[in-house]
């Protein structure tokens, strides 16, 4: 008989082959000590190993004693790979699915083989961990309470702004992976559309250079501009548009003149009434009154 891997007894080892599923397995994003008992199994245990790059795998499996075989699935294969992983389950094979960092799924390669095991009637069960995105969720200091996941967003800037425009007026704190060389940038086009937002740039989480820099957009902005490109890895969590009571006139004002040096008037006005929650009838007027202001 196969049994699953049980939540009571976590490092029980067995002889018994784990029962056929595809076991999404989260694993750790700096700190080796942050990978599960559970993921610890089934790495040692999985009739087959899929991973995004063997060589960051074998590396990983190494830290905890483990050799294994690893079968290669990432963005080039996945098309080729996923009949041969949905005939290994459906023949009664578990199938252990990592990515590089953190959680598969999340900005990793695995959706569309979760989809496709599911509409083949056979089993996917997680195996949860490290993420990023929830590590920065939990360091940053802003509302947890509702977030949206924007991943990694479009390089070129039109694109960018145009993607944080569509969430601008989200009441839920924003999370957003950025590789290092371009987080400059990025604070740039969030400050602009986004303007008097407090965020927090999450670099090197669970590593011995983890920091979170907060402040508003404006000032990361000016800070990252000036600075050498920061090292390592990089979330910016962005908080949710702020109560109209906590923006004074001045912030209201500063956050205006801001958006009205790349903006027109109609979107400024309709980027700070979101962050801001004040009326956009209030808020173009004033931006126009800005605008002509000598
Ligand atoms: N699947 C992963 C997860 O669950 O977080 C994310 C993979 S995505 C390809 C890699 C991105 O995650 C990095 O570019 C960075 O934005 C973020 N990231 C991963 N590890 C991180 C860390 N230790 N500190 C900060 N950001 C990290």
């Amino acid at each position: 008989m196969t049994r699953a891997i049980s939540p009571d007894h976590p490092t029980e080892r067995s002889a018994e082959p784990l029962a056929p599923a595809l076991y999404i397995t989260a694993t750790p994003i700096g700190n080796r000590g942050d990978v599960t008992l559970r993921a610890l199994e089934a790495l040692a245990r999985a009739d087959r190993l899929l991973c995004e790059d063997t060589r960051v795998t074998r590396k990983l499996l190494g830290m905890y004693g483990l050799s294994r075989p690893l079968i290669a699935y990432h963005d080039h294969n996945a098309e080729s790979m996923r009949p041969k992983i949905l005939a290994w389950i459906a023949a009664g094979e578990s199938v252990v699915l990592v990515s590089d960092a953190g959680t598969p799924l999340i900005s990793d390669p695995g959706f569309k083989l979760a989809r496709d095991c599911r509409a083949a009637g056979l089993p996917v069960t997680a195996l949860p961990g490290a993420s990023a995105a929830l590590a920065a969720l939990a360091v940053c200091g802003l509302p947890t309470d509702r977030f949206f996941f924007l991943g990694f967003l479009p390089p070129k800037s039109a694109a960018r702004r145009a993607e944080l425009a569509e969430v601008a007026g989200l009441r839920a704190s924003l999370v957003i992976y950025e590789s290092p060389r371009r987080l400059a940038a990025l604070l740039a086009d969030a400050a602009a559309v986004l303007p008097g937002r407090q965020a927090a740039v999450c670099r090197e989480l669970t590593k011995m250079f983890e920091e979170a820099v907060t402040g508003t957009l404006e000032e990361l902005a000016r800070r990252y501009a000036e600075a050498d490109t920061p090292k390592g890895e990089i979330v910016l969590v962005i908080g949710p548009p702020g109560e109209a009571a906590a923006w004074s006139e001045a912030a209201v004002d500063a956050a205006l003149d801001e958006a009205l040096a790349t903006h027109s008037v109609k979107d400024a006005a309709a980027a700070v009434a979101a962050a801001s929650g004040l009326p956009k009838k209030t808020v173009y007027a004033r931006a126009l009154a800005r605008r002509d202001a000598p």
